[in-house]
C-alpha cells in the first residue's frame, strides 16, 4: 500500500507500505482525500514536539467504508474524529477530553490518512452528509476547527470582527462570521491573492503591507476597534497588535498555534478590559456539529480547496505550501492517483 510518510527533518516520502491489519472496532476505510494542515508543516520541517518518524502523515481525511462494521456499511463516506485522549486526566474528567493532558492525534502521534487504506475505529467515524462533496468532505476538520474557536468567543450577530492571517484556518474563520451575521469581517494578510479569495467570501480584504488592520478596523468603528478579534496567524507581531485592534471590553480568540511564547501588550487587556480566550481542536460534539452543517455550504468549503496533487507530487507538497508565491489555500492529497 502507498503512503507518504514523514521520514525526518525535511524528508516526506511516498513509500510502499505493509497493508494495514484489522483491530477491533474499527473498519477498512479507502482513503480519498486528505488534507494539509500546519501541523503537517511543522512535522515536516522537524519541529514538532511529538511527531516521530517514520510516520504516515493526514488527519484531515475522507473516504469510503470497504466492509460492513457494526455501524457503517460498505460504500458510506466517512470523515474521521482525529484526537486520541487518556479518559482519565482532570480535562478527560470534566468532559474536556479535547483539552487531554496527554491528547494525541492521528496522523501525528500514529499512523494517519495519507495513504490508501486505514483500519479506522468506528467510534470515530462520521458519514459524511449526501450532497457534500469528497473536496468538501476533507474540509470539515478544519472547519470543526473554527466551530469551537467561535463558540469560544461568543460571537454575536453584528459583531465586528477582524481576523489577522488568510490561511486555511484565517479564511474559514472568516467565511463562518459572515454566514453568521457579521456587522463586518476585515482580514488581514501579505498575500492578495489569499485576500482576493477573501474577498470573495465576503470579507472586507486588508493587505498590511499597504496599511495597518488597526487603523482600518478603527476606521470603520469610529475609533473603537473590532468586538472580537481572531487571530488566526500565529506570528509574534499578530500577538502583539491583538489588544490594540480590539474594542474596550472586546473579545481576543486565540485560534492560531503559537510554537513560542510571544510578548502581548497585558496593559491593553488589562486598560480596555478585554477578554482573550484560547481555543484548541474541538469537542467531538462540535465536529459531529461541523459534519452536519457542511452540507450547508458545500460549495463555499470547496473554494477553500485551492490545489488537489497526487500522491506522487505529495511530497513536495510542503515547500509548495511555504512558498507564498503559489498563493495555496487548502491543499488536497488524491490518495488513489499514483
Ligand atoms: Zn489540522
Ligand atoms: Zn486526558
Amino acid at each position: 500500500m502507498k503512503a507518504l510518510v514523514y521520514t525526518g527533518p525535511k524528508v516526506a516520502e511516498v513509500l510502499d507500505m505493509p497493508a494495514p491489519q484489522p483491530k477491533e472496532g474499527a473498519v477498512k476505510v479507502k482513503m480519498k482525500y486528505c488534507g494539509i494542515c500546519g501541523s503537517d508543516m511543522g512535522i515536516y520541517v522537524g519541529t514538532h514536539p511529538r511527531a516521530k518518524a517514520p510516520l504516515i502523515l493526514g488527519h484531515e481525511f475522507v473516504g469510503t467504508v470497504e466492509e460492513d462494521g457494526a455501524k457503517f456499511k460498505k460504500g458510506d463516506r466517512v470523515v474521521a474524529y482525529p484526537l486520541i485522549s487518556c479518559d482519565h486526566c482532570l480535562a478527560c474528567r470534566s468532559g474536556n477530553a479535547h483539552v487531554c493532558n496527554t491528547l494525541g492525534l492521528i496522523g501525528i502521534d500514529v499512523d494517519g490518512g495519507l495513504c490508501e487504506y486505514a483500519y479506522v475505529d468506528e467510534d470515530l467515524m462520521f458519514k459524511v452528509p449526501d450532497g457534500v462533496s469528497d473536496k468538501a468532505a476533507a474540509v470539515i476538520e478544519p472547519l470543526a476547527v473554527i466551530v469551537r474557536s467561535i463558540h469560544q468567543a461568543k460571537m454575536k450577530a453584528l459583531d465586528v470582527c477582524a481576523v489577522i492571517g488568510a490561511g486555511p484556518i484565517g479564511m474559514i474563520t472568516g467565511m463562518m462570521l459572515v454566514k453568521m451575521g457579521a456587522a463586518k469581517v476585515f482580514i488581514s494578510d501579505v498575500d492578495d491573492k489569499k485576500l482576493a479569495r477573501a474577498a470573495e467570501l465576503g470579507m472586507i480584504p486588508v493587505n498590511v503591507k499597504n496599511e495597518s488592520l488597526e487603523s482600518v478596523v478603527k476606521a470603520a468603528t469610529d475609533g473603537e476597534g473590532a468586538d472580537i478579534t481572531f487571530e488566526c496567524a500565529g506570528a509574534e507581531i499578530a500577538a502583539m497588535q491583538v489588544t490594540d485592534i480590539t474594542r474596550v471590553s472586546g473579545m481576543i480568540c486565540m485560534t492560531s498555534v503559537h510554537k513560542y511564547p510571544h510578548a502581548v501588550n497585558l496593559q491593553g487587556l488589562n486598560f480596555k478590559e478585554q477578554t482573550m480566550v484560547g481555543t484548541r481542536v474541538y469537542t467531538k460534539e462540535e465536529f459531529r456539529q461541523s459534519v452536519e452543517y457542511s452540507a450547508q455550504i458545500n460549495d463555499e468549503l470547496e473554494k477553500i480547496v485551492s490545489h488537489v496533487v497526487s500522491m506522487k507530487e505529495a511530497p513536495g507538497v510542503f515547500d509548495m505550501i511555504a512558498d507564498a508565491s503559489n498563493g495555496t489555500c487548502k491543499v488536497l492529497v488524491d490518495c488513489q492517483d499514483f
